[in-house]
């Protein structure tokens, strides 16, 4: 009686070999679900998505950018930037409460605040109009993603200059 449970035999094992095929294809289609969903909502692919350029190349790569900038712009494009709507991620933060904690703007701290908004950055984001010869104050979010995007070089100085000062904000006072 009790050796029947101890050793369940071939058709017991046969049993358990099924049970975990079937687990495993039951977590492959979750997975597989997950990740379509992550496509149609946000998350990773918001950025590039969104707002990647008319060349369908990411034309920075192209450049001889510092390898910080290359880095900063990829990042920026690929929605992984490590400011507050990605970080916040991984300590459990709803979206809605990812906000800046370098203005008092009160504003989600993603892509678009840090590129467009955020006004620790004004001085930075001036230089980056005039360099690349856009007025942001009328345009609308895709068109200045698009602007910036095909101005590598001065999407880089930006983003180095203004992704510096947020870290020394952060972390050095
Ligand atoms: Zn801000």
């Amino acid at each position: 009686m009790l050796s029947d449970h101890i050793s369940p035999g071939k058709r017991g094992i046969t049993l358990v070999y099924d049970t975990i095929d079937l687990a495993k294809s039951r977590i492959k289609s979750r997975l597989e679900r997950d990740w379509e969903h992550q496509c149609q909502t946000k998350d990773k692919l918001r950025t590039y998505r969104s707002f990647k350029t008319e060349m369908g190349t990411a034309s920075h790569l192209n450049c001889n950018l510092p390898k910080f900038q290359r880095s900063l712009i990829s990042q920026l494009r690929l929605g992984i930037l490590p400011i507050r709507i990605e970080t916040g991620r991984f300590t459990g933060l709803n979206e809605a409460e990812r906000l800046c904690q370098l203005c008092t703007q009160n504003q989600i701290e993603n892509e678009a605040h840090f590129m467009f908004d955020c006004n620790l950055y004004a001085p930075y984001r001036q230089e980056l109009e005039t360099g690349i010869g856009a007025d942001f104050s009328i345009m609308n979010t895709t068109d200045k993603f698009n602007a910036v995007f095909s101005h590598p070089y001065m999407l880089g100085r930006y983003m180095e200059k203004s992704y510096r000062m947020r870290r020394e904000k952060l972390y050095n006072s």
